[in-house]
């Protein structure tokens, strides 16, 4: 065992761990758990966990259905709203393997990041990454289901359901402290019931892992109290959606951020003018990564601080990636502003960071930032300017997905292929629905 392994069986030991939970997440980025006894930590490191990978979301044809779970050490944690004084619960992370081959599993999206890294590293770089993911908490019915009531819509009462809303967000934040988070900052969004929790920036990997993390936790202590956290990107229309800014920068063999020149009139490199570059010119294909479901269309349009065309900015929030203010050298980074926490994370950073070394290697160059608000550009303007849009729903997304070779072969032989497939499925499936907005238009006029 190595240190850390042993540092584990220590700390389950100390907190009176009885069970694990071994997590990973399927394409879609649902976290999936092995539950073992904590006796078998050790067992775990040293030969892993066998399970059936056939029950999982894309992972396996039934023929060959045999994984190992290998877990991250790194990654231990006691799961704060499973912690009493009789009995505690941890978590860890894993990788999954293929016991046929003993290798990595290709259709692990973890693994799917892993080849993204190694592929910086490769070029010098080491990745850092910082998600906002915002969220709405609504009200369950009698029944425990959710429903679309925001808990703190004023009007109501003046100021308890303000603070209700407060006290939720302190205890998640709480919770997510417990498990090793790092909260920046955290304030209601812009629309009712709305909220965004900040955690610090870390290398893209372990980024990856915190925000399946930061999305249980969010849950099941909204769930604590009575209330349905969700990460749907659009659950009301015509308000404000659920964005999952990233920021991004790299760094290199010296620890310099390669993102940083203080000559540049943005401060940004030329490395991170290409690297903005490349994910400007594969954003659609992106697109059906980042932002993966049909709902996910809805958010995308003008009006609501979500991008809608493919530009960059260093001032306004309408453009796809904005380069914030950096305080000190080390923070300058560039900001994607389409992603939405419904997407896989390791897939969708996986995308944008090959975008982007697909851009250094091919040393494209930024054009010039836009700095007006592009919702309001009509089309002349846009043509002017040479602003394309972005995919209006995710049947075109996943159609540029499958024309853009650099995207697509990022997502692995394995995982390209089966994503394309469910997504055509879900929107399809979407295709052939009459929604309630059809029903309230047509069914009394004609
Ligand atoms: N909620 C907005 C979005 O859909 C973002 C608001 C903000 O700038 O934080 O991306
Ligand atoms: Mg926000
Ligand atoms: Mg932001």
């Amino acid at each position: 065992l190595t240190s850390t392994e042993e540092a584990v069986l220590d700390e389950i030991e100390e907190e009176g761990v009885d069970f694990l939970r071994l997590q990973f997440t399927d394409i879609l980025g649902t976290v999936k758990n092995v539950a073992v006894p904590a006796r078998q930590a050790e067992k775990a490191f040293t030969e892993g966990i066998y399970f059936d990978g056939s029950s999982i979301e894309g992972f396996v044809r039934i023929q060959e259905s045999d994984m190992r779970l290998k877990p991250d050490p790194e990654t231990f944690a006691v799961l704060p709203w499973r912690n009493n004084e009789e009995s505690a619960a941890g978590r860890m992370i894993c990788d999954v393997i293929n016991t046929s081959t003993g290798e990595p599993f290709e259709g692990d999206p973890r693994y799917v990041l892993k080849k993204a890294l190694e592929r910086a590293d490769e070029m010098g770089y080491t990745v850092n990454a910082a998600p906002e993911p915002e969220f709405f908490l609504f009200e369950e019915d009698e029944d425990g289901r959710a429903t679309t009531k925001t808990n703190d819509a004023g009007g109501y009462f003046d100021l308890a359901p303000k603070d209700l809303a407060q006290d939720v967000r302190r205890d998640i934040i709480y919770g997510l402290e417990d498990m090793g988070f790092e909260i920046e900052a955290s304030h209601h969004e812009v629309a009712q019931g709305q909220h965004e929790i900040n955690f610090e920036y870390d290398d893209a990997l372990t980024t990856a892992d915190n925000v399946g993390t930061f999305r249980t936790v969010v849950r099941a202590i909204a769930a604590q109290h009575d209330l349905h956290a969700t990460f749907m990107p659009k659950p009301i229309p015509r308000v404000n959606g659920s964005g999952m800014h990233t920021h991004l920068s790299l760094f290199d063999e010296d620890g310099n951020n390669a993102f940083h020149d203080g000559d540049d009139e943005f401060d940004l490199s030329d490395t991170a003018h290409s690297f903005l570059a490349g994910i400007l010119e594969h954003a659609p294909a992106i697109t059906a990564v980042s932002n993966p479901t049909v709902n996910s269309y809805k958010r995308l349009v003008p009006g609501y601080e979500a991008p809608v065309y493919v530009a960059w900015s260093d001032r306004n929030r309408s453009a796809l990636i904005r380069k914030p203010a950096a305080r000190v050298p080390a923070a300058s980074r560039i900001e994607a502003r389409f992603p939405d926490p419904s997407c896989n994370a390791y897939l969708a950073f996986a995308a944008l960071i090959q975008a982007g070394l697909d851009g250094i290697e091919q040393g494209l160059e930024a054009p010039d930032p836009v700095r007006e608000n592009i919702y309001e550009f009509d089309e002349q303007k846009r043509e002017e300017y040479g602003i394309e849009t972005l995919p209006t729903n995710l049947g075109e997304a996943v159609d540029a997905l499958e024309e853009d070779e650099v995207i697509y072969s990022a997502l692995g032989e394995h995982i390209g292929p089966k994503f394309v497939e469910a997504k055509t499925q879900e929107f399809d499936d979407y295709l052939v629905d009459v929604s309630d907005w059809e029903l309230d238009r047509y069914l009394e006029t004609f």
